[in-house]
């Protein structure tokens, strides 16, 4: 059975006292809960150190928003994924639609990263998504494909990898896509990775939907085959609001 993840991104939310007494409210409620989803906290690099020493004993993960394809060097205001590991970050997301927009990601520099990340052996949460002019234009298969392919250029079919399907246009914007719109790009995208990398990986691959996820909107979007969990930004900043999604009987 795929892994069915819950994973919070907090953008550039929370200073390390903030990210402190939030974990210190979030950890006994889903840790006296049955839940069966792993949870993750994608945090502001300044918060990372305090996260260790609050999740380091814990089945929670957690790394960075952004990682270089580099581990050292002149490359000022970067994070090293070889110093995310010795701090004992798990995962690191990649890609997110943020980056590829307002930092001009390209689908190579991310592939370099996937690439990075996973000889470090974090666990990488890549994210791809077409914007709203693409949808209308009928091309989300054709950016998702181009996306995943470039990802997944550097990756053997051996490595564990996530998706996030985070369709632009839903992203903080309160509009979620319906569960039959977000099953058809997750199931694009797992047949996709099946012909690039074969069953073995594209059955082992978990798909998480992100863009405006909700406690109300979760266990619709979570009945669909191919929705393996979340990727939250607003709704993670709350404990209330994420420990819901977090704990929901999926
Ligand atoms: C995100 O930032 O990845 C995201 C999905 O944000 P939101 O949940 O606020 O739409």
């Amino acid at each position: 059975m795929r892994d069915f993840i819950c994973a919070a991104n907090w953008k550039l939310n929370k200073s390390p006292r903030e990210a402190v007494s939030f974990f210190k409210e979030f950890l006994p409620i889903v840790e006296t809960s049955n839940s069966r989803s792993k949870i993750l906290f994608f945090v502001p690099a300044i918060d990372l150190w305090v996260s260790q020493e609050v999740l380091r004993d814990t089945e929670i993960g957690f790394g960075p928003q952004n990682i270089y394809s580099k581990n050292d060097g002149a490359f000022t205001g970067e994070n090293s994924a070889s110093v995310s590991k010795e701090i004992g970050c798990t995962h690191a997301l990649v890609g997110h639609s943020e980056r590829r927009s307002l930092f001009f990601e390209s689908d190579e520099l991310i592939a370099e990263k996937v690439k990075t990340v996973l000889e470090q052996n974090l666990h990488p949460v890549i994210c791809l998504g077409e914007s709203l002019e693409e949808r209308k234009t009928g091309k989300t298969n054709e950016v998702i494909g181009r996306q995943l392919k470039a990802a997944l250029s550097h990756v053997d079919s051996e490595k564990k990898v996530t998706l996030a399907y985070e369709p632009v246009w839903a992203i903080g914007t309160g509009e979620v896509a319906t569960p039959e719109m977000a099953e058809e790009a997750h199931s694009f995208l797992r047949s996709q990775m099946n012909d690039l990398k074969g069953s073995a990986f594209s059955e082992k691959t978990s798909i998480l939907y992100g863009g405006s996820v909700k406690p109300d909107n979760c266990e619709n979007l979570a009945k669909m085959p191919n929705i393996d969990g979340f990727l939250v930004g607003g709704a993670s900043l709350q404990v209330e609001s994420f420990s819901q999604i977090c704990t929901a009987q999926y």
